[in-house]
């Protein structure tokens, strides 16, 4: 008796699949399901809803290689009915594509919050945070920054430049910078292009150049070329965020400000000592926590400990100050 094969329905196709052979539904089912296993990254990737979905993605193939024959009279039924097959089986090997990977630095500190998100760990108690900074206090009592500056403006300047930029690639782009000009006034004098000429081994010289001229124009229009100590005034000024603003904040004016960079977010999830999944969430998850008396040094403290102890991707574990205290699951020894 020979087989009937009910034609496929390519009017339930995905748009992006139109040009492609029809197809069962399952493919299109598949496809879906590795579309949502690539949102995941890092530790969340192992999550127990993504592994069940990538086995049924290698299953159903996105790709219009499927066959379109299914393996028996009842799939092609339900097939045709807009059900899902499930005698229809795999047409080779094909797989939707892997998801693209994140930059690396993103990467880590996304690993760094999956992994203190994703599972229960007990937070850190008053006494253990105390413990924590009396340690990084008897360690370094006065820890500095090190971006290099003489004051208020010059420190300003170095912290717009320093975005997506080591401290040691900005210290050598600003040591001809600020010998040029290290006022307002100076810098519009010298000049965009003169600017840009200075730091250009720093990324986005252009752009940081252009907010460089100007944010100094603007602190003599409005500030008569006195950098504010205040929050709002300085956010106004382009190229400045809350971060530059709390490190200007806490460097220049002694206001206890936490500013969180890459190295703290990453220490913060990675200890427990404040998780967050945003930068303003442990900021403020810091400052609600931390004594008093450590808040002024606190940023400093761990974003040095971030930057040489708790790294990216190698944390010195075996000379880290508070490795009873932490509770990263994945310690380096
Ligand atoms: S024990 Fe390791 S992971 Fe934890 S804070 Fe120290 S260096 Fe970082």
């Amino acid at each position: 008796m020979p087989r009937r094969i009910n034609p496929p329905k390519p009017a339930v196709l995905p748009e992006a699949d139109a040009a492609k052979p029809p197809r069962p539904m399952r493919a299109t089912k598949g496809a879906k399901v590795a579309a949502g296993a690539s949102g995941t990254t890092g530790k969340g990737a192992k999550a127990p809803p993504v592994a069940p979905a990538k086995g049924k993605a290698a299953k159903a193939p996105a790709s219009g290689t499927a066959k379109a024959a299914p393996a028996s009279k009842a799939s092609a039924g339900k097939v045709a009915g807009g059900k899902t097959s499930t005698g229809t089986k795999p047409a080779g090997k094909t797989a939707a594509p892997p998801p693209a990977p994140l930059p690396r630095r993103n990467k880590a500190v996304a690993n760094a919050a999956a992994a203190v998100h994703g599972k229960t760990v007990s937070p850190w108690s008053d006494a253990e945070i105390t413990e924590a900074f009396t340690r990084f206090e008897a360690q370094d009592p006065e820890p500095k920054g090190e971006l290099d500056h003489t004051d208020a403006f010059t420190l300003l300047v170095a912290v717009v430049l320093s975005a997506q930029a080591t401290d040691t690639g900005v210290n050598k782009a600003t040591k001809g910078l600020f010998a040029a000009a290290s006022t307002p006034a100076a810098m519009v004098a010298l000049g965009e292009d003169e600017v840009a000429h200075h730091i250009r081994t720093l990324g986005l010289f252009r752009g940081k150049a252009k907010n460089v001229v100007e944010l100094s124009r603007l602190l003599l229009e409005r500030h008569a070329g006195i950098v504010p100590k205040d929050r709002e005034a300085l956010e106004a000024l382009p190229g400045v965020g809350r971060k530059t603003a709390n490190v200007v904040l806490n460097i220049a004016f002694g206001v206890p400000t936490i500013a969180v960079d890459t190295h703290l977010f990453r220490v913060a999830n990675r200890t427990g000592l404040a998780p967050g999944a945003t930068p303003l969430a442990v900021e403020l998850g810091l400052e609600a926590r931390i004594p008093d008396r450590f808040k002024l040094h606190a940023h400093h403290w761990l974003i040095l400990h971030g930057r040489y102890i708790c790294k990216a991707t190698k944390p010195a574990c075996s000379r880290c100050l508070i490795t009873d205290l932490c509770r990263w699951p994945e310690k380096n020894f």
